[in-house]
């Protein structure tokens, strides 16, 4: 392995710089689109085992990229299908998360090391913020899971570490490789992007036409109430993102999920339900509430019951929603529980 740490990953080019890469090395240009098949259709990042390249290409290769070897520093199990994995990306670490569900292999996985939002009641935003992960390292925590789990991955969310909305281009850059045919050629309905709410950024994704579906995390369409929870509510309302997503969906048809972590006595009430109700149908979205998974001394879990009351309420009007069980909890994989930290405990 090449010990040069400021060489790029292998993962991170895409099949154009492929291209121009092995026309720059004085190959043919199809020489890249075999590199890059090994890597993201075959799923085989050693050099030494991409028999159709000429000795001197590989050797090329060894020197000007890093093999994404030995990024993989921890695997803890629940015994129930999940799994946290701990990956340490030249110093850089994060944490991604498979989730088994019968024939469903479900990797959810990290943009950034540690996060720059601050959410109150998110975990990551808790820990040092280390930087952006490049287009690599966000591919190589689904090809490693996808190796430990031997079995191909099914879908993949980015709801891990960070905000993927502040890390644009490696995302959706990852993501058109996850979906390439000549990549991993994993449909565009099973990756699944969630923001805080970018809107410079929401509006990026439309304009491109991506296929990927959206998932916006909410928590609360109270202004009032959502600013103590988030702070990108104060760079870009709630009710700016709806507006423009309602536009957006009478151009294009295309819907989003509503996230939203149900907190005790703060955003449960009738009129909660009826303003997620009323978003909900504009924008045709589907919502998905998700338990609080762990409490503060200001945010508490709401009860089985209370969930199962609020959600009622929301579907009885017409809307999809669902109670997402926690998954993970116990080896704390759940949502907003990632941190890089405590492996040993
Ligand atoms: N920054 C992006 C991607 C992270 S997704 C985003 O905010 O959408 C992680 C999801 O887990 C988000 O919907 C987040 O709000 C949710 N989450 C964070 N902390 C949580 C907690 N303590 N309990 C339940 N869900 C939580």
């Amino acid at each position: 392995m090449n010990l040069n740490h400021n060489l790029p990953h292998i993962l991170d080019l895409t099949l154009d710089q492929w291209h121009d890469f092995a026309l720059g090395a004085g190959e043919k240009k199809f020489r890249g689109e075999q590199v890059y098949r090994w890597l993201h259709d075959k799923r085989v990042a050693k050099i030494d085992q991409m028999q159709n390249l000429p000795a001197g290409f590989r050797e090329l290769l060894k020197q000007s990229f890093i093999e994404p070897a030995g990024a993989v520093v921890a695997h803890t199990k629940d015994g129930l299908g999940n799994e946290k994995i701990l990956f340490d990306f030249r110093g850089k670490k994060v944490e991604a998360v498979l989730l088994t569900n019968g024939e469903r292999y479900t990797v959810c996985i990290s943009t950034q090391a540690g996060c720059s939002l601050d959410c109150e009641f998110c975990c990551t935003g808790k820990v040092e913020f280390q930087g952006n992960l490049s287009i690599g390292e966000i591919l190589e925590q689904v090809y490693q899971i996808e190796k430990l789990a031997g079995n191909r991955i099914t879908n993949v969310v980015y709801m891990g570490m960070g905000e993927p909305f502040y890390n644009y281009d490696a995302t959706i850059g990852s993501a058109m490789i996850l979906h390439d045919t000549l990549g991993m050629n994993l449909a565009a309905r099973r990756i699944t992007i969630s923001t805080a709410g970018v809107l410079p950024k929401i509006r990026r994704f439309f304009e491109q036409n991506l296929p990927f579906n959206l998932a916006l995390s909410v928590h609360s369409f109270k202004p009032r109430v959502r600013v103590e929870l988030m702070d990108v509510e104060k760079f870009w309302p709630l009710e700016s993102i709806i507006d423009y997503l309602a536009g957006q969906y009478r151009l294009t048809g295309k819907g989003v999920t509503f996230e939203y972590v149900l907190i005790k006595d703060l955003n449960m009430g009738d009129d909660d339900a009826a303003l997620i109700v009323k978003a909900a149908k504009k924008l045709h979205a589907k919502v998905n509430f998700i338990p609080l998974n762990f409490e503060t001394d200001k945010l508490k879990k709401a009860s089985k019951e209370e969930m199962e009351k609020f959600q009622r309420e929301v579907t009885s009007k017409g809307v999809l929603a669902f109670n997402r069980m926690s998954q993970g909890e116990k080896i704390q994989a759940a949502c907003g529980m990632l941190r890089a930290e405590h492996h040993d405990r």
